[in-house]
């Protein structure tokens, strides 16, 4: 992971308030990122689950809880798999993709199946 504002790496740092990512160009740079379940969270990553979030809240009038429920349904995920917030980019561009594409089509798609091997892929 890289600081996005001025490309250095981002390290794992304690703070007050527990361990957060850090740009190792500070004091110069001051760039940080929450650390998540499964490690940092990269900002491309976040912005593009709350773009996922969008998507299901606009195409199809769902909460997030509906959402992931219906994730667990179609792509027989677990619970902590279904969690928008542990997809990555391009999981979260699938995703999006394959709502909408339901949205008109429906059924299954090759997002779905996309999908699924993304999630294998994540597990090992
Ligand atoms: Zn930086």
């Amino acid at each position: 992971m890289t600081c996005p504002e001025c490309g250095s790496e981002m390290v794992k740092r304690k703070g007050k308030h527990g361990e957060f990512m850090g740009c190792k160009g500070y004091p110069d740079c001051t760039h940080t990122a929450p650390l998540g379940p499964t490690g940092p969270i990269d900002e491309s990553d976040r912005k593009s689950a709350l773009k996922a979030y969008g998507a299901f809240i606009s195409q199809k009038g769902w909460t997030e809880a509906q959402g992931s429920k219906w994730l667990q349904q179609t792509m027989g995920l677990n619970w902590d798999e279904a969690r928008i917030n542990n997809f990555d980019k391009k999981q979260c561009e699938l995703l999006v993709a394959y709502i909408k594409l339901e949205n008109t089509a429906g059924g299954e798609s090759e997002i779905a199946i996309a999908m699924r091997k993304a999630q294998t892929r994540r597990k090992q």
